[in-house]
């Protein structure tokens, strides 16, 4: 960070962040607020909604966090410094706007800024303007569109429906009757050439000029063992990723993060946030599969793990449009593993009310914790499953092995009647490539 002084939006930056507020009810926030509470300039904490988790670490709100007066009032009530947005449903419903509006500091971009992630033609636009390599893709107006774009690029068929879908509107399909089935179901059809090599999130931290990436990782989006079933929202994550090229992380804040950070201020919409880089390292080079607005839900849950510098006062730079984009961050040597434990039926129709056990067996394992993704206290005030993605249990160790081991200990502490988790997470991390 750079020294106090006043930040080009005019707040004042020479105090030290002291209140912060987490928006959002998942794990992702669980893993930001016990980063943020490792920030001994972080007072005071506050999550809204958060969940049983939170709770330990933060004041928890029931707020609806899409509602944007209802966040300003309670950002105001609490005297929030800074305001760290969560879920993209948050930034798409223009909380990053109102707050700044009220002249509160936050760390999320404007709904404008956030369609990158919104709508997938915007950001195929975006990337066009910045010369960012990217598949090549058509938005389709019809179905006589569509198959004519299928045909165009082939077989895997990737088939996106242009809106906000959080990650759960894509099919990749060879079968050709199940992507035109797909297309007819979607509001808005991009049609994409399917890119091949595996798959990094980067995550760059911006303060609408400047940025700085944090580790690279990798997650897991099918929902069973050996990348099978669904897309979900993300059954798993690691992070170093021992595999990657040296000069990957140099390469993407050049070709990608930089560009796009320089085309969107271009437009008039600074990027102040995550900017949430989804790659494929392709036979032809490193390509963008997709921008998210936020943190990435679960790769956050290991990269803030291993994140040394203190999270509230990077955070605050960039809210405040004051960040220092030759400061390295530090990180904790060694590596982190989390592993999605979710409901019975998740991703289709997951089931609420189970009955979660062995959390704190769980925790107690060593180099191992437990975060809270969707759960809930019961009438009982027995904890169960509330969402899809119930619990996130991290693992840390010298290397991914060690850390995977913690992670699989302490999962085989935990009980939930329809619990399922994947068995293969980071499994083959320490192999030249995952596909
Ligand atoms: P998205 O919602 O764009 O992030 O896509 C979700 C997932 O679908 C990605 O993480 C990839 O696994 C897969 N995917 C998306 N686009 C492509 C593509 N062009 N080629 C191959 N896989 C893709």
């Amino acid at each position: 960070m750079k020294p106090g002084g006043v930040g080009p939006r005019g707040q004042s930056v020479s105090s030290p962040i002291v209140r912060v507020l987490v928006l959002g009810p998942g794990g992702r926030e669980h893993a930001l607020a016990r980063a943020l509470r490792r920030d001994p300039a972080v007072t005071d904490l506050h999550c809204g909604p958060g969940n049983p988790g939170t709770a330990a670490v933060a004041t928890n709100h029931q707020i609806d966090p899409t509602d944007p007066a209802a966040v300003v009032e309670l950002a105001g009530r609490l005297g929030v410094d800074l305001v760290v947005v969560g879920p993209e449903a948050v930034l798409v419903a223009g909380v990053g706007d109102a707050l700044r509006a009220a002249g509160i500091a936050c760390f999320g971009p404007d709904a404008e800024a956030a369609r990158i992630e919104g709508s997938k033609a915007f950001a195929k636009d975006v990337m066009r303007a910045a010369g960012v390599p990217t598949a090549d893709a058509q938005v389709c107006d019809s179905m006589v569109d569509v198959e004519a774009a299928l045909d165009a690029y082939g077989p895997p068929y990737v088939v996106k429906d242009d809106g906000l879908a959080a990650g759960k509107g894509v099919v990749v399909t060879s079968d050709r009757a199940a992507a035109l089935a797909h297309a007819a179901a979607c509001d808005r059809v991009v049609v994409e050439a399917y890119l091949d090599g595996p798959e990094v999130s980067l995550f760059a931290l911006c303060d609408g000029v400047s940025a700085v990436p944090l580790l690279p990782a990798q997650d897991f989006k099918r929902a069973l063992d050996g990348d099978e079933g669904p897309n979900t929202g993300g059954m798993g994550a690691y992070t170093p990723l021992p595999w990657a090229p040296a000069g990957l992380v140099d390469e993407v804040m050049a070709t990608v993060v930089r560009p796009t950070l320089d085309e969107l201020r271009s437009r008039g919409t600074p990027y102040v946030g995550v900017l949430y880089a989804g790659l494929a390292l392709t036979s032809a080079g490193v390509r963008v599969v997709e921008f998210n607005a936020r943190f990435g839900d679960p790769e956050t849950q290991v990269v803030l793990d291993r994140l040394a510098t203190p999270l509230g006062g990077l955070l605050q730079a960039c809210a405040l449009g004051v960040l220092d984009p030759s400061a390295a961050l530090e990180w904790t040597p060694g590596a982190a593993v989390t592993v999605v434990v979710a409901a019975e039926d998740y991703p289709a129709a997951p089931v609420k009310g189970d009955v979660i056990a062995g959390v704190a067996e769980a925790d107690a394992v060593a180099g191992a914790y437990v975060l809270h993704a969707g759960t809930a206290l019961d009438g009982e005030g027995l904890l169960v499953a509330n969402g899809g993605r119930v619990l996130n249990v991290v693992g840390t160790g010298a290397d991914v092995a060690e850390a995977r081991a913690a992670a699989y200990a302490a999962l085989a502490k935990l009980k939930m009647r329809g619990g399922h988790y994947r068995t293969d997470i980071a499994a083959q991390a320490d192999g030249a490539a995952l596909a």
